[in-house]
């Protein structure tokens, strides 16, 4: 679905707020809604509108969008991906587990069809959960999905004759014209045709198969690519995958959300992949060489430098995201730990040390109420 900038499309500048997004929003949806506006296009306008309000009302989307900007973050064709727009609500319900939720998107909306001739096919959106090693790396996964495609008995047109013949009711094209009388004068209504639906063509004898419409639900199973480096919410756009248009016009397309479970041990920022590194205090004070794993399961060492403090966050270089020619980088964030358990001579050392730094320790064998009854 080509549009411009969603900035432009809802009229407003690049630093509107929250409340001028949704003004402008509710002012353009009010003027272009199908069922009030009947100037050719309004329907598509309308699409856009919300289209450009999903994502700018959705503060993460809305940074996504203005970091990868439109065209990267639209055009999803093959093998590339495209941010979330347009499906209501986000957020991902608790018993949604990985493949299968097909449903109906864009499409089936507005009043009916308003365009005459062959209709193109509606689009599709399904959901999919991935891990996120998956979307560091990438994934190809097999999906099932139901869609319409084209009755092989009557090659999509619905005609058992796979022959078309024009629409007697509109004379081909489409639309009908009502007259009526009245005091003003006579007035012509224009509406779709009953008959044909718009199409301007009927089936010459009706496929038993289909009953006429050309279509047929299949299940097929569909590879999809999922790049390195794609995001939740993101969507890839699998083009003519979607259901299947009029005899004549193209299918709809075939939309992936994909959605990136949560890791247990690497978080994402970006480009950048966050981990913990648990160090001791004598480790923090001297320096140490450690080792930290990858996502990818590799061991690598990290040069922990002498006098570092608690959540400091240390760089393993291009060992993040791999979506660019640059990759991003690890970065390990260090927790110093202190020891719950320690030997008597690793004690003994640590008395050194706090005698040597000049500070009391604890009176030992004293509790805290043993103390104040020594006091009376
Ligand atoms: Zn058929
Ligand atoms: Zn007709």
């Amino acid at each position: 679905m080509p549009s411009g900038d969603y900035y432009e499309t809802l009229g407003v500048p690049r630093n509107a707020d929250e409340k001028e997004i949704k003004k402008a929003y509710r002012n353009l949806a009010r003027k272009y809604h199908p069922d009030v506006c009947k100037e050719p296009g309004a329907e598509e306008k309308f699409k856009q509108i919300n289209e450009a309000y999903q994502v700018l009302s959705d503060s993460q989307k809305r940074a996504q969008y203005d970091h990868m900007g439109h065209d990267t973050y639209t055009n999803a064709s093959r093998g590339s991906y495209t941010g979330g727009g347009g499906f209501g609500g986000g957020g991902f319900s608790a018993d949604f587990s990985g493949f299968g939720d097909i449903f109906d998107f864009f499409g089936g909306g507005f009043g009916g069809r308003q365009q005459s001739g062959p209709q193109p096919g509606h689009d599709l959106l399904m959901k999919i959960q991935i891990n996120l090693d998956d979307a560091v790396f990438g994934t190809d996964r097999e999906i099932e999905v139901t869609h319409s495609e084209a009755c092989p008995a009557c090659n999509g047109t619905g005609s058992e004759t796979k022959k078309l013949i024009t629409c007697t009711r509109c004379g081909g094209t489409g639309q009908m014209r009502q007259m009526s009388q009245t005091i003003f004068g006579q007035f012509v209504r224009m509406s779709t045709c009953t008959e044909c639906h718009g199409r301007g063509r009927v089936p010459e004898k009706r496929c038993p198969e289909c009953k006429g419409t050309g279509h047929t639900q299949v299940k097929r199973k569909v590879s999809v690519h999922v790049p390195a480096g794609i995001e939740s919410g993101m969507r890839l756009r699998m083009e003519g995958y979607g259901e299947a248009g009029d005899y004549g016009a193209p299918n709809g397309d075939l939309f992936i959300e994909v959605y990136v479970r949560p890791h247990d041990r690497f978080t994402r920022h970006g480009d950048n992949l966050e981990t913990i590194v648990a160090v001791s205090p004598a480790q923090a004070v001297l320096g140490s060489v450690t080792e930290v794993e990858t996502i990818d399961k590799r061991q690598v060492e990290l040069n922990i430098p002498a006098g570092i403090q608690h959540n400091t966050a240390l760089k393993i270089p291009g060992e993040g995201v791999r979506r660019r020619a640059k990759p991003g980088d690890l970065l390990v964030r260090v927790k110093i730990v202190t020891p719950k358990n320690v030997s008597g001579e690793q004690k003994e050392l640590y008395e050194r040390i706090m005698e040597l730094e000049g500070n009391r320790p604890l009176e030992h064998k004293k509790g805290f109420f043993s103390g104040l009854k020594g006091k009376k």
